[in-house]
């Protein structure tokens, strides 16, 4: 059995889940990865984590599934014997105006965004209070912060994982367990490939885009660095808010 250290990334085919499982296993932990059914990514970042030294396992599961998130906690406790830290990061779009929003877009991006937090979190928390350590890392956005038009079920499910956040930070800061939250800007990923990004570029203050690895050592920071930082919400979005 390995000593390391174990993470469980979700939606960590591709993106930016995927730069925090290889900056995580960078860091030496060991792996669990999940996906929503891209196998090919899914394997080549296993392929990836796997070239690091460290044991990784993909589960491929929908994490808007209650069952399915408990099913799958429960095969990478067998799998790697514990959790230290969980990156709820899996997360989609259903864009459109708030007058033309389906009743389906908007279940399917707060079901995904952000009751899968309360999925893949609960089955989690007992073993991590038995532990008496865990760090908890949310994926939200600026725009959970922010708001933006076009994006009331994404804004209010990732404005949803900020209260989330705080909440069992408060709850679990007495067992020794962090929770905090990502707010990233702008990343280059395939969930923002379609936008028009020139003219976002001229009002972010570093003038770029961020890049999945800019989130990624963000997470490291939060799960081996941060052992005193617990119930924020770090924006890492190039100063576009200021
Ligand atoms: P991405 O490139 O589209 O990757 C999404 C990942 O989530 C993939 O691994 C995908 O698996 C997985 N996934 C999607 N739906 C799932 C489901 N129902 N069950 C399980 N896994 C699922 O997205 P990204 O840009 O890396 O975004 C990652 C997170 O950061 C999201 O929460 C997003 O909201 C947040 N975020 C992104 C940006 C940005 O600018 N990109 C900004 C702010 C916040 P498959 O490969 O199998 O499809």
């Amino acid at each position: 059995m390995s000593e390391n250290k174990v993470a469980l990334v979700t939606g960590a085919s591709r993106g930016i889940g995927k730069a925090c499982a290889i900056e995580l296993a960078k860091a030496g932990y060991d792996v669990a990865i999940s996906y929503a059914g891209n196998d090919e990514a899914a394997n080549n970042t296993i392929e990836e984590l796997k070239s690091l030294n460290v044991n990784a396992k993909a589960y491929k599961f929908n994490v808007a599934d209650k069952d399915a998130c408990a099913k799958a906690v429960e095969e990478v406790l067998a799998d790697f014997s514990k959790i230290d830290v969980l990156v709820n990061n899996a997360g989609i779009t259903r864009d459109g105006l708030f007058m033309r929003m389906s009743a389906e877009n908007w279940d399917a991006v707060i079901n995904t965004n952000l009751s899968s937090a309360f999925y893949m979190t609960s089955p989690i928390i007992r073993t991590m209070i038995k532990q008496r350590s865990g760090c908890i890392i949310n994926m939200s956005s600026i725009v959970g912060q922010y708001g933006n038009a076009g994006q009331a079920n994404y804004s209010a499910a990732k404005a949803g994982l900020i209260g989330f956040t705080k909440s069992l930070a408060k709850e679990l800061g007495s067992r020794n367990i962090r929770v905090n939250a990502i707010a990233p800007g702008f990343i280059q990923t395939d969930m923002t490939k379609d936008l028009d990004t020139e003219k976002m570029v001229e009002h972010i203050p570093l003038k770029r885009l961020g890049q999945p690895e800019d989130i990624a050592k963000t997470v490291k920071f939060l799960a081996e660095d941060a052992t005193y930082i617990t119930g924020q919400v770090i924006g890492v979005d190039g100063g576009l808010v200021i």
